[in-house]
């Protein structure tokens, strides 16, 4: 009876302190990964990696915002070795806390466009871009005309007013774009554009990019703003009140005439006190191979960063008409603005 309540006490106290859950030393067949890509799609790229490697993952979901808190409260005891990032402001956000180690990888550098990861140092690229997702806006085919919703300047027209339903300004997806919308307009621009779109909304911002979509569906708003994968998700539904959805709504790719449509990136790092690097990096290779890059595609309806796939996926297909035009920002100019946006979004009191 004592012996079974030691051997208890002993698990109560591996589990508590995470002895079985994060090792920290170094081991030839794990990573431990820490992702924000909330994707169920994803697990089948994990799980082709460990059965082409013998590499296990061990991984640890978050949002992008916790990740970032988990590895600074972690400090150098951090057991992380590769960190999975939604977007461009807290990549960017990650490489300035020294969150990241940098890499250098001839393989990354030839398949990733310079203008879809962190400018290199003589140390090494501290983020990679692995893929892409545009930000788009959603409009209902009942009320809207969609010539006044094919530019993002006019989300802040006035003819808009009262119409606009978007997720929170400080959301990473919006900083991103708001700090895009910074170095096309400027910011005295940008404020009064941001200052223009409180003034327009339906409703003060709540929930994620797929509840604007079903608000503007049920009628509550005009005009929404959404990432593309969500809406393809929705597009590829069978449920009926997903097709409903689909059918009321109208989908624009903004500024096709101008700068293009503001895409941001999902991408990863090695962490900075990794022990276990080498499959790190091994891992992020993998990740732009054809077969991840295409299920990045399929999978999530993302596109590829690498250039010249095939992209086979009917939802992003009938989205686009084939492609669209895109603005060639460098993305980490754009996670650069995030300060600045945020100071401009409490200024005029977008939430
Ligand atoms: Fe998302």
């Amino acid at each position: 009876m004592r012996r079974n309540l030691t051997v208890l006490s002993l698990a109560i106290y591996a589990v508590a302190t995470g002895l079985f859950s994060s090792p920290v030393l170094a081991d030839d067949h794990v990573i431990n990964l820490y992702s924000a890509r909330h994707y169920p799609t994803d697990e089948l790229l994990y799980s082709d990696f460990t059965k082409a490697t013998g590499i296990k993952i061990n991984r640890v979901d978050s949002d992008d915002a916790g990740i970032i808190a988990r590895l600074k409260a972690e400090g150098s005891a951090s057991p992380a070795d590769l960190i999975l990032l939604v977007d461009a402001a807290r990549l960017w956000r990650g490489e300035v806390d020294g969150m990241f180690l940098p890499v250098n990888s001839k393989t990354l550098e030839a398949a990733i466009p310079a203008t879809l990861r962190s400018k290199p140092t003589k140390d090494g690229t501290a983020w990679f871009g692995l893929s892409t997702r545009a930000r788009v806006v959603v409009y209902d085919k009942l009320k809207i005309k969609r010539e006044d919703v094919d530019t993002y300047e006019e989300l802040g027209d006035p003819k808009n007013k009262g119409k606009l339903c978007i997720r929170s300004g400080s959301h990473p997806y919006n900083l991103s774009l708001f700090g895009a919308m910074t170095e096309h307009l400027g910011v005295e621009k940008t404020e009064a554009w941001l200052k223009g779109m409180v003034d327009n909304m339906a409703r003060a911002p709540k929930g994620g990019d797929t509840d604007q979509i079903k608000a503007v569906a049920s009628g509550e708003c005009g005009i929404a703003v959404s990432n593309t994968y969500y809406l393809a998700r929705l597009m590829r539904s069978t449920n009926p009140a997903d097709i409903a959805v689909m059918e009321r709504v109208g989908v624009v790719f903004p500024n096709q005439q101008s700068w293009g449509t503001h895409v941001n990136v999902a991408g990863g790092a090695v962490a900075r006190y990794s022990k276990n690097q080498a499959n790190a990096v091994k891992f992020l290779e993998y990740l732009i191979s054809p077969a991840a890059q295409n299920h990045f595609a399929n999978g999530n309806n993302e596109w590829p960063v690498v250039q010249g796939l095939k992209l086979d996926n009917p939802a992003l297909q009938a989205m686009t008409g084939g492609s669209f035009k895109s603005e060639l920002l460098p993305i980490r100019i754009v996670g650069m603005n995030q300060i600045k946006v945020q100071q401009m979004l409490d200024r005029v009191g977008f939430k």
